[in-house]
């Protein structure tokens, strides 16, 4: 089987706090608490004053452009493709000079819009788009146009909305019968939602059965697997063990899959709503995404490559949290779930 050639791949410790924020597509830079200078690219010290407080601070994205070159030559075979690309310096609001991939209406002078996007081998990169341009300009989509997606679990309301969405998005066949299935670009991984806890082992057997048979071709065509997850996956619901226990399982699953999958050049996905009509049914309280808008904010995460969807107002607060006090998170969710 024929590799497509990645991007390189080797980021410094420093640098992964961006891999990180653009995950979720949100533009961080490296902020130093000592004297207040933003840097770029990351390092483990100030380059300023040398001290080693450094921490992400979220940024409005704009700038401008005050270089810009055109290759027409590379030695990465993974933008052979791409020649001639259209590279240049932006310089944030702060000062701070980003390189970025420019788009093709950036000049010298002008005002982009900048954006933190994963690229094909899954790590952090900056583009630009002129500022009055509504789309940012993304390095790795995996939309749903004229490709075949394979829903795992298609019944109910959310195997009909999702395939609705799907269609709508351009899809040329939905499948919703993994058995049947020999090959999907994009396979949407919904069998996580309902289940109890005894049948968790055998269904995990059965989850990795399918990403070892549909997962290596999926990845040589530059598709993606999606993991449509609760966000007990990732802070878990004390109220309800058993949820929190599965939606474990299936984030460590994802994970692994995603190591695997990004060498091959394939992407994972995962959604994390706050409540579903599945986490309803476990007992939790709150108010369920509906079906329609899971599946419309799953279909924008793949044409916009984001790896990490937080769909509702819940979850984007308590991630927001997740990342600065886990602990105190811990204790909102018990009295907010349940
Ligand atoms: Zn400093």
């Amino acid at each position: 089987m024929t590799r497509p050639a990645l991007p390189p791949r080797i980021r410094s410790r420093a640098a992964l706090g961006l891999t990180s924020a653009a995950s979720q597509q949100r533009f961080v830079l490296q902020h130093c608490s000592a004297c207040g200078h933003s840097q770029f690219p990351p390092q483990e010290f100030c380059g300023t004053c040398l001290s080693a407080r450094q921490v992400w601070r979220e940024c409005t994205p704009i700038g401008t452009v005050v270089a810009e070159a055109t290759l027409h030559h590379s030695l990465e075979p993974a933008f052979t493709d791409e020649i001639p690309l259209r590279t240049g310096l932006v310089q944030h609001e702060t000062g701070c000079v980003l390189t970025a991939f420019l788009h093709p209406d950036c000049t010298v002078d002008a005002p982009v819009r900048l954006s933190l996007t994963l690229d094909r081998g899954g790590s952090a990169v900056v583009t630009a788009t002129p500022a009055e341009k509504d789309e940012p300009m993304g390095r790795c989509s995996y939309s749903p146009k004229d490709r075949v997606c394979l829903i795992t679990d298609g019944a109910g309301p959310l195997g009909d909305a999702l395939e609705a969405t799907l269609v709508k998005a351009g899809a040329a066949k939905v499948l919703t019968r993994p058995a049947e299935c020999e090959e999907a670009d994009i396979v949407i991984d919904t069998s996580w939602l309902a289940g109890d806890l005894a049948d968790l082992g055998a269904h995990a057997v059965r989850a990795q059965a399918l990403a070892d048979r549909l997962g290596p071709g999926l990845a040589q065509r530059q598709g993606a697997w999606v993991s449509v997850l609760g966000f007990a996956a990732i802070a878990p619901y004390p109220a309800c063990p058993e949820h929190s226990a599965r939606m474990a399982a299936a984030q460590a699953l994802t994970v692994a899959l995603r190591a695997r999958l990004n060498a091959l050049g394939g992407g994972v996905l995962a959604v994390y709503p706050a409540f579903t009509e599945e986490t309803l049914a476990c007992g939790v309280e709150g108010q369920p995404l509906s079906p329609e808008k899971l599946s419309q904010a799953l279909v924008s995460a793949l044409e916009s490559g984001q790896e990490e969807s937080f769909p509702d107002p819940s979850s984007r607060l308590w991630v927001e949290r997740l990342a600065g006090d886990r602990k105190s998170l811990e204790r909102e969710l018990a009295f907010v779930v349940g």
